[in-house]
C-alpha cells in the first residue's frame, strides 16, 4: 500500500505550490527536502501578475502580499547613452494586477509550508532522496535522514528538486541545452539605492556593469545581480565584489551586504517531463537564466497545471495519458517562449557591440509613451500559462489576456 498519493521531492517554491494545489484537489501529499531548513539564498524575488493569479487561486495572495512590496514602475537604463526610461504598469489596470510583487522566494515558501501543515500534509526537512524504483504501480523512494535510511512508497513522484535534480538523474532523463560560460553573482544589500536614481525594478544594459537592481522590502533591502566573466572562479567572487559594486554604487556610499551567492546559468530542458510514474517540475524540468524573471514564473505554472491534471487522474476523472500531453505542452512553452525570451534578455543586458546597444535602446523608447506597446511588454509573462489541457481545469479561464483580446504571439521577450 502507498504511504501517499504523491511524493514531492524538493521544498522549493515549485514543489510547495504544486503540493498545495494537489492537497486542495484532495490528494494525500508528502514533501521531502534534503536541506535541514528552508533555503534563503538570494533567488526569485519578482512576481508578475501571472504568478499573482496562482497565489490568488490558491488563497495565499493576501498573505504573500502583506510580506512584500508593490512595484509599478520599471526602469530601463543604458548608462553609456545616459538613457533612463521609465515604463509604467498602469497599462495593466482594469485587466489584471497593475503591479509586480517583490518578496524573497523563501518567504513565499514559509507561507506555503504553513498552509500544507494546516492540512496535515507533511513537509520533512533533512530528508534527501537517494534512490527511486518505479514498478509500474508504485514508486519506492529511498531517503537518507539523520536517523538512517527510510523508504516511502508513493503512487506518483514529482521531482521538484531544482536544476541539479536527483530525480531526473535517477530516472535517466537527459537534460538537453547548454550552460553559459559566464555566471551571475546575486547579492541582497542594505543601501539607499533609490537616492541613486534607481526605480524599484531596473534592468541595466552595459557590457561591464550590466545587471538587475530591485527593491526587496520597505526596510531598505535591495537585490543587485551582475555577471562575471567565464575565466573568473565563482568561488572567489567576494574578493572582486567591492570593485564590481562600484559600477552601481559610487565610492564612499555606505552599504551592507545581507547575503550573496554565485549562480551557474543554464538554458536546459529535460527530454521529457514524464517517465512512467515519475514527473519533473520547476527547475528540475526546465531551467533558464533569470533575466526577465521567467524561471519561477514558468516553473510554477508547470507545477500547478500538473497538480490539476494529476489530481484528476487520481480521482479517475482523466487517463494518465494526459500527463504525456502535459509534458509536451510544458516543453513547448519552455522551448518556444521562455528559453528564447530569457536568452534575448540576457544578450541585451550584456551586449558588447555599441551599435546593437543603441538599436536595442531605440527599440525600448516607444514603450515609454505608448501604453499599447508597454502592455505587450508587461503581459509577455502570460505566455507561460499555455494550454491547461482539460475542460474542468481549475486553471482554465484564469488568463485575463484572452478576455482582453491581447495578441502576444508575435512577442519574443519582454523587451523585443
Ligand atoms: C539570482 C536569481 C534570481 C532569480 N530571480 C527570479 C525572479 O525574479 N523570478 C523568477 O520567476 N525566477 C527567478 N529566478 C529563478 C528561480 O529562483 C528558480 O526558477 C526557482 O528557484 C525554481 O524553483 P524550484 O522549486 O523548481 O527549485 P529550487 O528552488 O532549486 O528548489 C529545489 C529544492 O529541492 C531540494 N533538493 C535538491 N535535491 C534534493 C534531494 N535529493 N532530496 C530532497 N530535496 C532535494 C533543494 O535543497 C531545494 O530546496 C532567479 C534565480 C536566480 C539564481
Amino acid at each position: 500500500m502507498a504511504d501517499c498519493d504523491v511524493l514531492i521531492v524538493g521544498a522549493g517554491p515549485v514543489g510547495l505550490l504544486t503540493a498545495l494545489t494537489l492537497a486542495q484537489a484532495g490528494a494525500k501529499v508528502m514533501v521531502i527536502e534534503g536541506n535541514a531548513a528552508p533555503n534563503d539564498s538570494p533567488r526569485a524575488a519578482s512576481y508578475f501578475a501571472t504568478s499573482l493569479i496562482v497565489f490568488r487561486e490558491l488563497g495565499i495572495l493576501d498573505e504573500v502580499d502583506a510580506r512584500g512590496i508593490h512595484v509599478s514602475l520599471f526602469g530601463h537604463h543604458v548608462p553609456e547613452y545616459d538613457f533612463h526610461a521609465l515604463i509604467s504598469m498602469e497599462c495593466m489596470k482594469g485587466i489584471t494586477y497593475d503591479y509586480q510583487l517583490h518578496v524573497g522566494q523563501h518567504i513565499l515558501c514559509d507561507i506555503v509550508i504553513d498552509r500544507l501543515r494546516q492540512r496535515d500534509m507533511p513537509v520533512l526537512f533533512g530528508h534527501r532522496l537517494t534512490g527511486l524504483h518505479d514498478d509500474g504501480g508504485l514508486v519506492r523512494a529511498t531517503i537518507e535522514t539523520a536517523e538512517g535510511v527510510q523508504q516511502i512508497d508513493a503512487r506518483w513522484v514529482i521531482g521538484a528538486d531544482g536544476a541539479r535534480s536527483a530525480v531526473r538523474r535517477l530516472a535517466g532523463i537527459a537534460w538537453d541545452g547548454f550552460t553559459w560560460d559566464n555566471h551571475f553573482i546575486a547579492t541582497n544589500v542594505y543601501c539607499d539605492m533609490a537616492s541613486l536614481g534607481y526605480q524599484q525594478a531596473n534592468f541595466i544594459c552595459d557590457p561591464v556593469s550590466g545587471g538587475v537592481v530591485a527593491q526587496l522590502d520597505a526596510e531598505g533591502l535591495w537585490r543587485l545581480t551582475y555577471s562575471e566573466d567565464a575565466w573568473l572562479e565563482p568561488e572567489t567572487y567576494r574578493d572582486r565584489l567591492p570593485s564590481r559594486y562600484r559600477g552601481f554604487i559610487p565610492k564612499g556610499m555606505k552599504y551592507e551586504i545581507a547575503s550573496s551567492s554565485p549562480y551557474a546559468l543554464h538554458q536546459r530542458c529535460s527530454e521529457t517531463l514524464r517517465k512512467g510514474r515519475i514527473l519533473l517540475a520547476g527547475d528540475a524540468g526546465h531551467t533558464t537564466n533569470p533575466c526577465g524573471g521567467l524561471g519561477l514564473t514558468s516553473g510554477m505554472w508547470t507545477g500547478v497545471v500538473l497538480a490539476d491534471l494529476l489530481g484528476a487522474v487520481l480521482k479517475g476523472d482523466e487517463d494518465a495519458a494526459i500527463l504525456d500531453r502535459w509534458s509536451d505542452e510544458r516543453r513547448r512553452i519552455f522551448l518556444d517562449i521562455v528559453n528564447p525570451g530569457a536568452i534575448r534578455n540576457k544578450v541585451m543586458m550584456e551586449e558588447r557591440d555599441p551599435l546593437q546597444r543603441r538599436k536595442d535602446m531605440e527599440g525600448v523608447k516607444p514603450m515609454i509613451d505608448n501604453p499599447e506597446l508597454a502592455k505587450l511588454m508587461m503581459f509577455f509573462p502570460f505566455r507561460v500559462i499555455g494550454d491547461t489541457l482539460r475542460e474542468g481545469s481549475r486553471w482554465a479561464g484564469v488568463d485575463p489576456t484572452i478576455a482582453a483580446g491581447l495578441e502576444l504571439s508575435e512577442r519574443h521577450s519582454q523587451l523585443a
